[in-house]
C-alpha cells in the first residue's frame, strides 16, 4: 500500500474509529450537543464523520543505513466553510482514531471562533525525541511529497502540534514549493517569520490561554496578580502560557513534563526554569522548587490549572479531587467524558473548554494565512492586539450562550461550533 485515500466512509471504518477511545470521547460529545441542538438526523451524520482519512506509508532512511517505515495519516474533517487548517503530530503513540478526534476538534474551534476553516489533523507515529533533526527532516519531507496531492492553500493547511516545530514547517513548505515550482508561503502556518511566518505565532497558543485565564479570574472577582497557577506540559503552548502568566505578576507554583514535575508553593523562578530546561531538556533536577508526584501536582490547590500537555488526562476519579477555581484546557481532549459531568455536577470550577482556550494558535495560524495571500505583514503587538479582541469576543459570547440555555462552557462551546458547521451543511444541500 502506497497511499490510499478514503474519500467515503464504510461501516467498518466507523467502527474501527469508534473503538479508538480518543474518537470515541469526540463523537460522544457531538451526539451530547446534536441532541442538545435537536438536529437533523441527514446533516448530524454528515457532521460527525470526517470527509477524508489519508494514510501514507513512508520510507525513511535513518542515520545507521537502515531503511525504516513510518506511517502517517491526515484527517481532514469537513470541507464545506473553507480549507481544513490544522496540526502535524509526531509521537509514539499517534493513532488514525486520535488523529479523527482532533481533526473533529478543530472544526468546532474553527467555527466557534468564526475563522472559515474546517477542521484537519495530522499525525506520523514516531518519537522525534530519539531521532536525529537529518531523519526528521526526510520523514517531514517523505510525508509533505505524499500527501501532497490532497493538501494546498485552498484545500488543507498544516500548523505544528506536540513534537514538531516551526523547522517541520519549513520542510514542508520547501517540498510543496520544490514541487509547485514556486513559493508557496500559505501552505503551512506557524513557520519561522523569515519565511513569511507571523510574527507572534508562536507563542501565540499560550499567550491565548494565559489571557483567558485573566478574563475567568476577572469574573470571578479574583486579583490577576498574585493568583497561582499549575501548568501540566512544558512544551510550546505550556511554556508561553507560564511565561506570559508570569509577566502578569501570577505566581507558578507547578510545571511538569516528561521529565517529572517541580514545585514551589511560593512561585517558580519561571526565567530560571526556562534557562534550566534549555541546558537539560527537561524539568526536572530545577534547583529553585523541590520534585513532586505529577499527578499530585494536579490535585494541589490553585486558581488556575492548565493541562497543556494530552488528551483525557483529567479523569473522573482525578476531577473529584480538584482543587482548582479555573481549569484551562490548553490541551486538546484533556478531560474525560466522566470527569466532565463530575465537573458539571461540582459546580464550582470555571471551565475554560479547549476549543477556546486554545484557540489562539489557530487564529493566529488565520491571521498568519491572510498575510501571506496578500504579501503583507503585521507587527507583533497588532498580532497579539487582534488575538485577544477575537479570543474575549468568543469569551463573552460563550458566557452569554451558557446564561441564556443553563448550560455548562463545554456544551456552549460546542454547541456554538457545531451549530454553526451544521447550518453550512443544510444551506449548501447535499449534492447530487
Ligand atoms: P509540545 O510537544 O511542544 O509539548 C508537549 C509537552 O508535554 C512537553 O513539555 C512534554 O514533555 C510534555 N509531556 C509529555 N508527556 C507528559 C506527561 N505525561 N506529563 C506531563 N507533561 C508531559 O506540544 P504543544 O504544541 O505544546 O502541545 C501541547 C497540547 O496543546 C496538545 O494537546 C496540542 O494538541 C495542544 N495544542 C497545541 C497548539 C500549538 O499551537 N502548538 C495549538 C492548540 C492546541
Amino acid at each position: 500500500m502506497k497511499s490510499l485515500i478514503l474519500a467515503y466512509i464504510d461501516l467498518n471504518m466507523k467502527e474501527d474509529l469508534l473503538n479508538d477511545p480518543v474518537f470515541s470521547m469526540a463523537a460522544g460529545q457531538f451526539d451530547r450537543v446534536a441532541d442538545f441542538l435537536k438536529l437533523d438526523d441527514r446533516v448530524r451524520e454528515r457532521c460527525k464523520w470526517p470527509k477524508r482519512i489519508i494514510t501514507v506509508s513512508l520510507p525513511v532512511t535513518m542515520d545507521d543505513g537502515r531503511t525504516e517505515v513510518f506511517f502517517g495519516y491526515r484527517v481532514q474533517h469537513h470541507l464545506s466553510r473553507g480549507p481544513v487548517k490544522g496540526g502535524l503530530r509526531f509521537h509514539p503513540k499517534v493513532k488514525l482514531g486520535e488523529v479523527a478526534a482532533l481533526a473533529m476538534w478543530m472544526n468546532w474551534k474553527c467555527a466557534l471562533m468564526g475563522l472559515p476553516y474546517g477542521g484537519g489533523k495530522g499525525g506520523i507515529a514516531c518519537n522525534p525525541l530519539e531521532m536525529s533533526m537529518g531523519e526528521q527532516e526526510r520523514l517531514t519531507r517523505r510525508f509533505a511529497q505524499e500527501i501532497a496531492p490532497f493538501i494546498g492553500p485552498e484545500i488543507d493547511v498544516m500548523a505544528p502540534d506536540v513534537g514538531t516545530t516551526a523547522q517541520h514547517m519549513a520542510w514542508i513548505l520547501d517540498t510543496y514549493s520544490t514541487r509547485e515550482g514556486r513559493f508557496v508561503p500559505e501552505i503551512v502556518t506557524g513557520k519561522p517569520v523569515v519565511l513569511q511566518g507571523s510574527e507572534g505565532r508562536t507563542q501565540a497558543t499560550g499567550h491565548g490561554v494565559a489571557f483567558l485565564a485573566t478574563r475567568a479570574l476577572n469574573k470571578l472577582g479574583i486579583l490577576v496578580e498574585g493568583a497561582t497557577a499549575i501548568v501540566q506540559g512544558f512544551g510550546n503552548v505550556g511554556s508561553h502560557t507560564v511565561e506570559t502568566m508570569d509577566s502578569y505578576g501570577m505566581k507558578i507554583r507547578g510545571v511538569s513534563d516528561i521529565s517529572g514535575a517541580v514545585w514551589n508553593e511560593q512561585g517558580l523562578d519561571v526565567a530560571a526554569l526556562k534557562a534550566h530546561l534549555a541546558k537539560t531538556g527537561g524539568v526536572a533536577g530545577f534547583g529553585g522548587g523541590e520534585m513532586i508526584d505529577p499527578d499530585e501536582m494536579l490535585l494541589q490547590e490553585c486558581d488556575v490549572l492548565v493541562p497543556a500537555a494530552f488528551e483525557r488526562v483529567i479523569t473522573g476519579e482525578i476531577a473529584a479531587k480538584l482543587r482548582c477555581k479555573i481549569l484551562a484546557e490548553a490541551a486538546n481532549g484533556p478531560t474525560t467524558q466522566s470527569a466532565d459531568a463530575i465537573i458539571e455536577e461540582r459546580d464550582d470550577i470555571f471551565l475554560i473548554p479547549d476549543i477556546l482556550c486554545n484557540a489562539g494558535g489557530v487564529t493566529v495560524s488565520y491571521f498568519e494565512w491572510v498575510q501571506n495571500l496578500q504579501r503583507f505583514s503585521w507587527t507583533k503587538a497588532e498580532v497579539l492586539a487582534k488575538l485577544e479582541t477575537k479570543l474575549n469576543e468568543a469569551f463573552e459570547n460563550l458566557l452569554f450562550f451558557c446564561a441564556e440555555h443553563k448550560c455548562s462552557h463545554r456544551l456552549g462551546a460546542l454547541a456554538t461550533g457545531i451549530d454553526t458547521v451544521a447550518k453550512v451543511k443544510k444551506t449548501r444541500g447535499l449534492f447530487p
